[in-house]
């Protein structure tokens, strides 16, 4: 395997402020992030409060698949381009579930950030009663491949988070063995599509990553980083865990 830095990204979801995240400027600036890429993805009226600072990038939690005209409370990606953007999340949990969001139409908003040149953190993961089922991997493997079997040249430009659904937000993250076997077969699965595009993907784990249990998820091999959520609204301990990658 051939990634090297580690990458951590900060989800934010609807939370935060000004003040926090001149906490968060403050906080990063005084630690060293020479051997970690971090990218923070606030709520879009934060993004130009941000200072982006040596390896610190600026996300976007989501992207209309629609380039300009009349979609009301979207964004397109040459407007989150303009905010300096340049990675965005795609296809989490919480917008498949709450917003409806489908196979298809994530796979479009995969194609639009690449196109545009934006960064895609793609988001899988299986529900609870689907592990218990033992169907995470035919979940996962249908997620991968509504987006990639029929464009796998976007793997290349592609960022992949396994979040499972049971672990966002429940303070029950996957043990560091469960993270790493379906990243194993992430990488794997991917492999059938772009060997090389496989084993230099960076696969984030992602569900209640804390600074107690985020260095026994990055000596895992197959884990590649972390998509934060919770722990990302507390600067203190989002460095702690950008330190620990
Ligand atoms: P969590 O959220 O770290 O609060 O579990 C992760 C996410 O939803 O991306």
């Amino acid at each position: 395997m051939k990634v090297q830095h580690r990458l951590l990204v900060a989800n934010w979801k609807m939370n935060g402020s000004v003040a926090l995240v001149q906490t968060m400027n403050e906080t990063l600036a005084d630690i060293s992030l020479s051997a970690v890429d971090v990218v923070i993805c606030p709520p879009l009226t934060l993004l130009h409060h941000f200072t982006v600072q040596g390896n610190v990038q600026l996300g976007a939690q989501n992207i209309s698949q629609h380039n300009a005209g009349a979609y009301t409370g979207e964004i397109s990606a040459d407007l989150l381009l303009e905010a300096a953007v340049t990675y965005v999340i795609i296809g989490h949990s919480e917008r498949r579930t709450l917003n409806l969001e489908t196979d298809e139409q994530i796979a479009a908003k995969v194609k639009v950030a690449v196109q545009a040149g934006l960064i895609p953190i793609l988001c899988i993961g299986e529900t609870l009663q689907q592990r218990q089922q033992e169907k995470t991997e035919q979940v996962i493997a249908r997620q991968l491949d509504a987006v990639y079997a029929s464009q796998p040249e976007l793997l290349a430009k592609s960022v992949i988070a396994y979040e499972p659904i049971w672990a966002i937000g429940t303070g029950e993250s996957a043990s560091p063995e469960q993270a790493q076997a379906t990243h194993a077969f992430i990488r794997d699965h991917l492999a059938k599509l772009d060997k090389e595009a496989a084993s230099n993907i960076k696969l984030l784990y992602g569900g209640s990553v804390n600074g107690d249990n985020c260095s026994a998820l990055f000596a895992q091999p197959d884990i590649n980083g972390a998509l934060v959520g919770g722990a990302s609204l507390k600067a203190a301990e989002f460095a702690q865990i950008c330190s620990s990658a």
